[in-house]
């Protein structure tokens, strides 16, 4: 993936030549398409994976796109500490150096002089720490009735320092119809709560758990022709013992259709996905936690957000696009320290995915042949047979 496919519009592209970035990192791949969407985004990443450009570019795409008659503030990027408001504010200097969007950073601890002359001169996007922003609220210099994006940078920090009344008053003179961007390192029960009441069908994304958790699953790989992959499921799920499985697949279509052939085989199964109403995900969700049904197919966007305790095996019925996808997937097994199980299916188109996938962890997931729907179609060019053992590089991970 590309910066040009997400896609950016040029000027942003020529300033991050310039600024040496050569490929978006995982958290950029999957914010960024969310956001020129104008959707709500409930974002799982902390500092170091590349979070700020992550907003801070289709925000400066989407304020370029359309200009109002009226100036006003349009964006508000509330973020803890001084340093951090800074930073974004240098990185948006970086990113839209090619564009007319202007922007002003104010924070505490300083005069707020230059601030308010700042503020008056008029500007697209105001990044703030909560408390100064209410000061200068609540003097009359800031006027946030022309809000249409709001970034909450680092939720869980804001809980942790005492700020979130503030920020929830300065939510409270927000407008109503906006786009919101959430962004948290953790999730904590007040954050999820907050992000419940502030957000509106959001997409969720979360970036790479730590490579350790990857060690602790037994993976296995299951080469086999796309079209048997659900006969492959259905002979799984009678063989293999499995109890509960958290299926992916790579569209809402696939999980609706692979749903439909497994209830007729007397499997249980609901999907998961983007089409489907909040309530019915979560009706899904919940009939999967108290174990009313068996398997539950869901599509990567919408599983993010999930969180369910001692799940014993994911199967990937698709092998993902991104490879940190995998690792996200699979990591929702052997969690708290039990030990999981992850199974994949690769297809002949999907040998370059597999490859990617196993550069990433630096291991190669172990073979199953003995199954009754092996791979066959071009079998000497795209099912290698393979040796079961451990790579000794481990490759080096953007976090
Ligand atoms: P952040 O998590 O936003 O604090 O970003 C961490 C650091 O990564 C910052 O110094 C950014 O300039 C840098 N960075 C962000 N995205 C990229 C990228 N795609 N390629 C290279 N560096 C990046």
């Amino acid at each position: 993936m590309s910066f040009e496919q997400l896609p950016l519009i040029s000027p942003l592209l020529k300033a991050l030549k310039e600024e040496g970035y050569e490929t978006p990192t995982p958290i950029q791949v999957e914010a960024i398409p969310v956001v020129l969407k104008q959707k709500d985004l409930l974002a799982c990443a902390q500092t170091g994976t590349g979070k700020t450009a992550a907003f801070s570019l289709p925000i400066l795409q989407l304020l370029d796109q359309v200009q109002p008659k009226k100036r006003g503030i349009r964006t508000l990027i509330l973020t803890p500490t001084r340093e951090l408001a800074i930073q974004i504010g240098e990185s948006l200097s970086a990113y839209g150096n090619y564009l007319s969007i202007k922007h002003t950073v104010i924070f505490g601890g300083v005069s707020q002089l230059n601030q308010t002359k700042a503020l008056k001169s008029g500007m697209d996007i105001l990044v703030a720490t909560p408390g100064r922003l209410l000061d200068l609220m609540q003097q009359g210099f800031v006027k946030l009735d022309h809000i249409e994006i709001f970034v909450l940078d680092e939720a869980d920090r804001m809980l942790d320092m005492g700020f979130i009344h503030d920020v929830k008053k300065i939510i409270g003179k927000l407008p109503t119809k906006k786009q919101t961007l959430l962004f948290s390192a953790t999730m904590p029960p007040e954050i999820q709560q907050l992000a419940k009441t502030l957000l509106h069908q959001p997409s969720i994304v979360a970036v790479t758990p730590p490579s350790s958790t990857v060690e602790k699953i037994s993976q296995y790989l299951y080469y086999t022709n796309k079209s048997d992959k659900v006969k492959l499921l259905d002979h799984l799920l009678d063989e293999e013992d499995i109890g509960q499985a958290l299926v992916f697949s790579r569209t809402k279509h696939g999980a609706d259709r692979v749903v439909r052939i497994l209830d007729k085989k007397g499997h249980k199964a609901k999907a998961i996905h983007g089409n489907k109403s909040q309530n019915a995900r979560q009706n899904a969700l919940k009939d999967f936690k108290d174990g009313k049904i068996k398997v539950l197919v869901a599509t990567d966007i919408a599983a993010r957000g999930i969180d369910i305790d001692e799940l014993e095996m994911v199967i990937n019925f698709d092998l993902p696009e991104i490879p940190e996808t995998y690792v996200h997937r699979i990591g929702r097994t052997g969690r708290a320290g039990l030990s999981g199980k992850a199974i994949s299916f690769c297809d002949g188109e999907q040998h370059k995915l597999l490859k990617d996938i196993e550069k990433l962890i630096g291991l190669r997931i172990e073979v199953v042949h003995e199954h009754p729907y092996p791979f066959e179609a071009q079998k000497s060019e795209e099912s290698p047979s393979r040796e079961k053992k451990k790579q000794p590089t481990r490759n080096k991970r953007y976090r």
